[in-house]
């Protein structure tokens, strides 16, 4: 029984499935013979199949190793391409079809390629056999081909038919052998002819007294012999039963065959590999396991020193990393509380409080007289008042509330999945923001009809208490400061990047010519006023105008104190446009920051302390309003959005990364992280190879 190459086959396949350096090389195999000399036939007629590719342009480009699987007592025959992961292939024409492709995938400049596909057959009508189809031998190019091509064949021929492979020369009958390319490679690899099998093929184009002659060959004798065949299709197609038929005809015909008790026909081809195959893998029994076991020693070894022993599966690592995500977010959530979420939303509200003071008030000189005078004018101030609460209630606070809010999420989400082990997982990660952002868009609409519905009635009207009063009065204090604060910086900055004295000569220039501008400007007005000239004086209109500064001219008052020096000699330019820019920005900057002291000054007053007079202190009341607007949005974005967000959002995880995978997503999923692959390669070699050891050490007892 033929057990050794059924058990050698399946422990040749489970090395593959590790990478190993070990000449753990198997006997295969390897068909050789030129061009035409009827090898596919050969092959063909063993597997039983019309599989191989038909053509005259050079067909067959890259070794194919065939594998054949003998499957007693299965009721399906089919193949597969394991490089390919195509799964069954049932119908042996797309066999030939997919070898087609991946043959004539080789560009015809370079011809053949070393690069083997790999093909298995499975069926209860092969003998468990493994078998190498070789381009065949070529006498003349054709003129599309290479000229080094004859040798690239021969080079890639003979790198297979080395140790511990088993030659089948192919030579046709109707040629004489002296001049078989097949036979004269393997003579050179195998002088004492110990392991090549002749195959004489077309016997049925010579007389049977040459056929015996060719088949007990002693010229070129070989010690596993010579088998005659006749592979001739007949009719269309392959039928393997009509061939075996005209062949035993054939044989039996020709007595001659018989009588000298010579090798002929396909099954006795067959038998004749597989007695011969079987010996050869005996015989290398010893040495593959021997291979086998420094292998496994040395995966051991490094188990050991690396990993000290700790197995690791891919299952466990996929769920420590869900795990930890989940961990860090439920951290994130436990710290992302009420007043967090109030904080976020008062900032913007702040900014927007900015804007609309700067808008409504700090642009008109009046402003100055708030809040000492503002009693006086209170219908006007009151209404301004109005405009100003009404512009920061009806800014869609629940849309940029909710945004804003969905914004900060999802940065966090983004923060959570960069840090270990999420970092190696792009495609993993990519899936958690998407499914966060998912189910937060789920929610957006529905939260911001929500707030905006609860606010409405702040657009219309918004009462206070006094305590309401006196924490807005804080509170506005405190964000004009935050800004005052803020442009001292900006101006402490701009002095010290340029320098004191350069900034202030600067900013002097930057001030004559305004003035200049200015002077120019007041100068063609009155020249187009008076339709004339002012330096004609032979009219009677009176040019009082010029000297006397009207009080309009408010913004070419003096400029601040602080800047000014007595210097004025350095008035020539040569300043480079960026350090007047600067000196432009620290003229703007110097007069915010006025403003800001006032406006500071204001607030703080007395008469800002209670809420009588709202409309005098407008900063006050719209940190009253913004106040207002941010607890009550956040009161629904903590119930629409936040409460969801943080209650699906471990349970999308376990679902969508870790029920939803399939073993092998799992297994991707662990090795994109380098170190859970190697470890995991490590380990799985070392199992693997165990299981081969303990398969070697069975067949070696047996024997
Ligand atoms: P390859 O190029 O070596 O693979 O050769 P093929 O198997 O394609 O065969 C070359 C030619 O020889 C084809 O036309 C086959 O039909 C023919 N042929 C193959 N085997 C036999 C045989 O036993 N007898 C005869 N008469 N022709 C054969």
């Amino acid at each position: 029984l033929m057990v050794l190459t059924k058990k050698l086959i399946e422990v040749r396949n489970l090395l593959k499935t590790v990478d190993n350096n070990a000449k753990m090389t198997l006997p295969s195999i390897v068909v050789v013979g030129s061009q035409s000399s009827g090898k596919s036939s050969v092959l063909e007629a063993i597997v039983g199949h019309e599989f191989l590719p038909k053509g005259t342009n050079m067909v067959t480009r890259r070794p194919i190793e065939l594998t054949l699987i003998h499957t007693p007592n299965a009721k399906e025959e089919f193949a597969e391409f394991p490089q390919l992961g195509l799964g069954k292939v049932h119908d042996f024409k797309d066999v030939q079809k997919t070898l087609t492709d991946l043959n004539l995938a080789v560009p015809d400049s370079e011809c053949v390629s070393d690069s083997p596909i790999e093909l298995r057959v499975h069926s209860p009508n092969v003998p468990d056999l493994t078998l190498v189809d070789l381009p065949g031998y070529i006498q003349i190019h054709n003129r599309n081909q290479p000229a080094e091509l004859k040798e690239k064949i021969a080079d890639l021929c003979e790198r297979y038919i080395r140790e511990p492979n088993i030659i089948l020369a192919v030579c046709s009958a109707d040629v004489d052998l002296a001049n078989s390319e097949a036979l004269r490679a393997s003579r050179k690899v195998d002088p004492a002819g110990r392991r090549t099998i002749g195959v004489v093929t077309k016997m049925d184009l010579v007389e049977q007294d040459a056929g015996v002659g060719i088949l007990t060959n002693r010229d070129y004798p070989l010690q596993l012999g010579y088998v005659g065949v006749v592979c001739k299709k007949t009719g269309a197609g392959v039928d393997s039963q009509a061939i075996v038929r005209s062949e035993d005809a054939f044989f039996g015909a020709n007595p001659a065959y018989r009588a000298n008790r010579v090798m002929v026909g396909t099954a006795t081809l067959r038998h004749r590999l597989m007695e011969v195959l079987e010996d050869h893998m005996g015989k290398s029994l010893r040495s593959i396991s021997d291979a086998v076991q420094s292998e496994l020693d040395e995966a051991r070894y490094q188990f050991k020193v690396h990993y000290n022993d700790r197995r690791i599966s891919a299952e466990s690592y996929v769920a420590e990393s869900i795990d930890s995500l989940k961990q860090s977010f439920k951290e994130f959530a436990k710290q992302f509380g009420k007043p967090q979420v109030r904080e976020e939303v008062r900032r913007m509200l702040e900014r927007r409080l900015l804007e609309i003071s700067r808008d409504v008030y700090w642009t008109d000189p009046r402003v100055a007289t708030l809040p000492r005078l503002c009693i006086a004018d209170a219908d006007e101030w009151r209404a301004r008042l109005d405009a100003a609460s009404g512009a920061l209630t009806k800014s869609g606070v629940g849309r940029s509330s909710v945004q804003l809010v969905a914004d900060v999420l999802m940065e966090n989400m983004e923060r959570l999945t960069s840090t270990e082990p999420w970092v190696h997982h792009a495609e993993g990660r990519a899936k958690v923001l998407d499914f966060s952002s998912e189910l937060l868009r789920g929610k957006l609409n529905t939260t911001v009809d929500q707030v905006e519905n609860t606010i409405k009635p702040y657009k219309f009207e918004v009462e206070c208490t006094e305590l309401e009063w006196q924490e807005g009065q804080k509170r506005a204090v405190a964000t004009l400061e935050k800004q005052l604060a803020d442009a001292q910086n900006a101006l402490q900055g701009i002095k010290s990047t340029t320098g004191r004295r350069t900034l202030r000569n600067a900013v002097k220039h930057v001030q004559k010519m305004e003035r200049d501008a200015a002077a120019a400007r007041k100068g063609n007005n009155n020249s187009n006023n008076n339709n004339n000239n002012n330096n004609n004086n032979n009219n009677n209109i009176p040019t009082k105008e010029a000297a006397s500064p009207g009080d309009a001219h408010s913004s070419s008052s003096p400029p601040p104190p602080l800047l000014i020096s007595d210097d004025l000699s350095v008035m020539d330019s040569g300043m480079s446009p960026s350090l007047l820019a600067r000196a432009r920005q620290a003229l703007e900057l110097q007069t915010s920051l006025s403003l800001l002291q006032t406006r500071v000054a204001a607030t703080r007053s007395r008469q800002c302390a209670v809420s009588e007079n709202k409309q005098c202190c407008p900063e006050v009341f719209l940190s009253v309003v913004a106040e207002k607007l941010t607890y009550t949005a956040v009161m629904f974005i903590w119930v629409e959005l936040l409460n969801e967000f943080f209650f699906q959002l471990p349970r999308e995880i376990d679902n969508q990364l870790y029920y939803d995978l399939s073993r092998a997503e799992i297994m991707r999923f662990a090795k994109e992280n380098p170190v859970v692959r190697r470890h995991l390669e490590v380990q799985e070699k070392k199992r693997t190879l165990e299981v081969v050891m303990e398969k070697l050490r069975e067949l070696n007892r047996k024997r």
